[in-house]
């Protein structure tokens, strides 16, 4: 007897089961949450965001399709501050993610050849100078600069300063010392990365798939996707798709066709030849980005090996040339063969369609002089998270992320633009181009007003902020007319004392600083046969 007084009898058994079995179909088709996941493609997006979900959806079914025979870019090496953030995320340990990926520090970009050929700044990740009275550092610079004293605006940032002497250390936490007052990000091997998530993400349940996706079906009423094909006829469906499948854009534009926004008018590079070379000497805490006649070429430190790239328009070089110019401008005898690749810069006109996500390639392509397009990955995958969506992905949340990820897109597309159109080089038809060709909207209001009244165009969306505009503008030669109006009493003498206190801090503090290579041997416990590398020889270089 149940406790409810009524008898079990078997028959009542099965109806009981009946009822439980319709009472879930009914739940089932209520709970419109999404219940599995497929990413197509196990590049540097696909296994970030494989391990970005299965760190947090530990309820969903996530599989992850790639194919060793079609293999990945791989290419990306050079980060920004923010990948440290989603490593934490992931609980993570950051010196073991440096060791698996032969990692190093990175403080900023040197830029050589941009502004004029014999020019070189550094883009840090840091400030010049703080803000004095409320008033941005940068304008007394100006006035001081107005009244003949000369300096590059380098000397008053610690990481700029810093990295030129191959210094490397952890910001201080203190956030009054100025040892706080810089950031870092690392230079990695992105294969090395892609397998270390990989471990990660099939340890959190995420199913690996090798295979080839040969077809893609949609609902026949709504058009989202409902499954894929792979080639040996195997079929797999979910209720949600992240297409990482890398230019080709398997769903989102062989599916789904999205369409393409083409923005090389504006950044003409559209091709890239890759290859990595041994390393001779202690790996620098930067990036290199050489301007050459029709483009530019990388330098990227690791561990092991120096990374190199020369990335250049296909209207003004041909790639032999150009991978003879890469060729005769390596540090050490290249350790693998020429890697040539094709691509057109440019954006998804949505990189969320329907119940698809594209991140990575697959969603668009900035080339890589700012180090963004790992950055672009972790900021599809953190929006995504942000407006994770159910089965129907409703149009207010996929308008959001669209117009959200459109704004970011944009606005780095604006940061590089700047880097070739602020020069004053004619020495080839390439450069004779960028330096007249008309600027997307806003961008040139943007320039016109610092050059007029030294004022930075802020955002409230967007990656980088003033003081990358102000590395930008000053490292290639774009100073302000005037300064802010309210120093116009203030006594120049004065100016010159606390801007020199500034210099003498930032130097003092660079010189406390331990070595990159020494700190990396270090944290990393790497032993090296590195010798304590001499004083950089170009100190004279660092010009605006
Ligand atoms: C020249 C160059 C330099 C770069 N440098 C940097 C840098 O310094 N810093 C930076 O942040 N970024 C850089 N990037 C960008 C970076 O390399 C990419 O953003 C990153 O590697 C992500 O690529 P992905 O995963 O989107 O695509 P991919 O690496 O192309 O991966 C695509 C995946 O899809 C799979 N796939 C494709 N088709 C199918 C199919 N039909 N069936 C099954 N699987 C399929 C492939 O097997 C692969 O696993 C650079 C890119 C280029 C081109």
């Amino acid at each position: 007897m149940s406790q409810t007084g009524q008898i079990d009898t078997p028959a009542r058994s099965v109806i009981s089961m009946q009822e439980e079995k319709e009472k879930q179909k009914k739940q089932d088709m209520q709970d419109d949450s999404i219940k599995s996941i497929i990413i197509v493609g196990g590049g540097t997006a696909g296994w970030m965001t494989a391990a970005a979900l299965s760190n947090l959806l530990t309820h969903t079914n996530i599989t992850l399709i790639e194919s060793d025979r079609i293999g990945t870019v791989g290419v990306g090496e050079a980060t920004l501050p923010h990948l440290r953030y989603f490593i934490k995320r992931l609980g993570i340990d950051e010196q073991e993610f440096m060791r698996a990926t032969n990692a190093t520090y990175k403080t900023g970009i040197e830029f050589v050849n941009w502004g004029k050929v014999g020019d070189a700044y550094i883009h840090p990740f840091g400030d010049f100078g703080e803000p004095i009275k409320g008033i941005d550092f940068h304008h007394y610079y100006v006035k001081l600069r107005q009244n003949g004293h000369i300096n590059p605006i380098g000397d008053y940032s610690l990481p700029v300063v810093a990295s030129k002497a191959q210094k490397f250390d952890y910001p201080d936490t203190d956030e009054r010392s100025i040892l706080s007052t810089f950031s870092y990000a690392f230079h990695m091997d992105a294969g090395l990365f892609a397998k270390y998530l990989r471990e990660y993400s099939t340890q959190r349940g995420v199913t690996r798939q090798e295979g080839i996706v040969t077809q893609v079906k949609q609902h026949q009423d709504s058009g989202f996707i409902q499954s894929v094909t792979l080639e040996d006829g195997t079929q797999l469906s979910a209720d949600f798709f992240v297409d990482c499948s890398g230019f080709k854009g398997l769903l989102i534009e062989d599916c789904l066709n999205t369409g393409y926004d083409d923005w090389r008018h504006w950044l003409p590079c559209d091709r890239a030849i890759a290859i990595p070379c041994q390393a001779n000497t202690p790996p620098l805490p930067y990036t290199r980005a050489t301007a050459r006649e029709a483009g530019w070429q990388w330098r990227i430190p690791l561990q092991n090996r120096v990374g190199n790239g020369h990335i250049y328009s296909s209207p003004y070089m041909d790639d032999n040339t150009a991978l003879d110019i890469l060729l005769k401008n390596l540090d050490g005898e290249p350790t693998a063969e020429p890697n040539f690749l094709r691509f057109t810069t440019g954006k998804r006109k949505k990189v969320w369609n329907k119940n698809c996500v594209a991140i990575g390639l697959s969603a668009g392509f900035l080339e890589p002089l700012e180090s963004t397009s790992i950055h672009l990955i972790q900021l599809g995958i953190m929006k995504l998270l942000d407006f994770f969506p159910n089965k129907h992905c409703e149009a207010v949340r996929v308008d959001e992320y669209n117009r959200m990820m459109q704004l970011e897109f944009e606005r780095l597309r604006d940061f590089l633009v700047l880097h070739y159109h602020a020069t004053q080089r004619d020495d080839s038809d390439f450069w004779k181009y960028v330096r007249t060709m008309q600027l997307p909207q806003g961008l040139a209001h943007k320039i016109d007003l610092f050059k007029e009244r030294g004022r930075v165009v802020q955002y409230t969306e967007g990656l980088f902020l003033k003081a990358s505009w102000l590395a930008v503008y000053f490292g290639q030669g774009i100073i302000p007319k005037h300064y802010d109006w309210q120093l116009d009493a203030l006594p120049i003498e004065q100016i010159k004392r606390r801007l020199d206190e500034v210099k003498s801090q930032v130097s003092l503090a660079s010189a406390q600083m331990p070595m990159h290579a020494e700190s990396l041997a270090k944290h990393c416990d790497l032993e090296t046969g590195w010798q304590t590398p001499p004083p950089p020889a170009n100190l004279s270089l660092y010009g605006c």
